[in-house]
C-alpha cells in the first residue's frame, strides 16, 4: 500500500534550465494518476524524480509520509516500465521477468511461482521459453509489465509504455493495464502525451505545461468542463 506526496517539486538542470517549478500532488492508496500533456512538458523529469533516476531540485518527496528524496532507485521500492521496454535480449521471457527477484536473492521456489502466476494473468505461460525477439511488440510489453509486477512494488511507474505499438493494440493494452492496475491495486502514475488514452486510463489526470501543473481533476472535471 502506498500514498504519495508532492510537495512544491521542482527540477532545475545542470546546465541552468528549469523543467519543473512547483508541484503539488497528493496521490491516494491504489490510485492511477496520468500524467499528461505535450512533449517537453516536464513528464518525464517528474517521473523521473519519482524513480529516483534524477535528483530532486526543491521540495519534498514522501512515500508513506516518509520522505524519499535522497533514497536510490532500488530502496524506493517501485517498479518502472518504460516505452522500449527494456528486455534483456539473450534472456528468455522466464529470465527477464525473474531478473529483479535473482538480484535480490529471492528463493528459487518463490521465483518460479510468483513468474509463473505472473505469467498466467499476462496470458505468457506458453511464451516463456522464448527471447524477446521471438515475440511480438504487445507480448513484450506484457513481459515488461510481468517484470514490474513479480517484484510486487508499492507503486508502478509508466513511461509511455504503449507509444511503440500500433493503435489497435495500443487500445487493447491500455483497457488490460486499467484492469491489471485495479485488480493489483498497485499505487500507479503513468506518463503520455495521448489525451485519449491519458481520459481511459486515469482516475486523475495531472495536465502538464511548461513544467506546472495546469490542472488536477478526474476526466469528467477536465474535459467535461464548458
Ligand atoms: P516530456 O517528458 O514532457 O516530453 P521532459 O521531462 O523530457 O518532457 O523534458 C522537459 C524539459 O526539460 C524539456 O524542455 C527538455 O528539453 C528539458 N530537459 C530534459 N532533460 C534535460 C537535461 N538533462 N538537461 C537539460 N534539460 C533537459
Ligand atoms: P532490481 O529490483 O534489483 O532493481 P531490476 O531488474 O529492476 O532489479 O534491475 C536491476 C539492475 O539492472 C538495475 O540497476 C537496473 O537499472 C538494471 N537494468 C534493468 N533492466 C536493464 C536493461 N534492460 N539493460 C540494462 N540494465 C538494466
Amino acid at each position: 500500500m502506498a500514498t504519495l506526496a508532492l510537495q512544491n517539486i521542482r527540477k532545475t538542470y545542470p546546465n541552468g534550465y528549469q523543467a519543473i517549478h512547483g508541484i503539488n500532488l497528493d496521490i491516494a492508496d491504489g490510485e492511477l494518476i496520468v500524467l499528461v500533456g505535450p512533449s517537453g512538458c516536464g513528464k518525464s523529469t517528474l517521473l523521473r524524480m519519482i524513480a529516483g533516476l534524477e535528483t530532486i531540485s526543491e521540495g519534498q518527496l514522501n512515500i508513506n509520509a516518509t520522505q524519499v528524496n535522497n533514497l536510490e532507485p532500488a530502496e524506493r521500492d517501485i517498479a518502472m516500465v518504460f516505452q522500449n521496454y527494456a528486455l534483456y535480449p539473450h534472456m528468455t521471457v522466464f529470465d527477464n521477468m525473474a531478473y529483479g527477484l535473482k538480484n535480490r536473492g529471492t528463493e528459487k521456489s518463490v521465483i518460479l511461482d510468483k513468474v509463473t502466476r505472473t505469467a498466467r494473468m499476462l496470458e505468457l505461460d506458453h511464451l516463456l521459453d522464448r527471447k524477446p525477439k521471438q515475440l511480438s511488440g504487445g507480448q513484450r510489453q506484457r513481459v515488461a509489465m510481468g517484470r514490474a509486477i513479480v517484484r510486487d512494488p508499492k507503486v508502478f511507474l509508466f513511461d509511455e509504455p504503449l507509444s511503440n505499438l500500433d493503435a489497435k493494440l495500443r487500445v487493447q493494452m491500455r483497457i488490460e493495464i486499467k484492469k491489471l492496475q485495479k485488480e493489483l491495486g498497485t499505487t500507479s502514475i503513468y506518463v503520455t502525451h495521448d489525451q485519449v488514452e491519458a481520459m481511459t486510463l486515469a482516475d486523475r489526470l495531472v495536465v502538464m505545461n511548461g513544467g506546472v501543473a495546469e490542472q488536477i481533476g478526474t476526466p469528467m472535471e477536465i474535459y467535461n468542463r464548458p
